[in-house]
């Protein structure tokens, strides 16, 4: 192929001579951040879960829900690359009915939104901000679970741990932040 010619895939997503689009690739990034607070247990801090999955070893988490922060994280990245209501604002931590809430049930119901709506995960990269214990040995275990309830491989789904280098509060341990971009495609 001459490097004037133009790649197969930008081919496909090009005007017509006539002007009209022959086919335009329907793809959506959204962008998902979230953090919640350690505390103490004895005042109803929960045990923490990540992405569906008990971290061994962790501080306790105050939450409404169950304080899963990498799935309010993906959630939100799948609610907005689809442009709808966040998180919040479809599960408000205000209401009762949401008081320690399994956080899975609701990515579970922004991949079927998605779903209705014709879009699919192509893929996920999200980065949990811990500063201990270390993430690596229950990754595989937290990426599995998000790959399982997104209905992809779990070769689409990228989950790294980093710590705060100890400053500021999460660099003391005083809570989990995650981050997550999602790419999402019609068809
Ligand atoms: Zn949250």
């Amino acid at each position: 192929m001459s490097t004037n010619e133009p790649t197969p895939a930008l081919a496909a997503g090009s005007q017509t001579a006539g002007g009209g689009s022959r086919f335009t690739p329907d793809f959506r990034v959204g962008l998902g951040y979230d953090i919640h607070r350690t505390g103490n247990p004895l005042q109803g801090a929960r045990a923490m879960v990540l992405g569906g999955v008990a971290i061994q070893g962790a501080p306790a988490i105050i939450a409404h829900s169950d304080g899963d922060a990498l799935c309010h994280a993906v959630t939100d990245a799948i609610l907005g690359a689809l442009a709808l209501p966040d998180i919040g604002q479809l599960f408000p931590d205000t209401d009762p009915k949401y008081r320690g809430a399994d956080s899975r049930t609701f990515l579970e119901a922004a991949v079927a939104k998605a779903a209705s709506m014709g879009y699919r995960v192509v893929n996920v990269d999200a980065t949990v901000i811990l500063e201990r214990p270390k993430l690596s040995p229950q990754k595989e275990a937290v990426r599995a679970s998000l790959a399982g309830m997104l209905g992809v491989e779990a070769s689409r789904v990228n989950v790294k741990g980093k710590t705060h280098e100890t400053l500021d509060a999460l660099g003391r341990g005083e809570g989990v932040e995650v981050h997550a971009v999602v790419l999402m495609m019609r068809g």
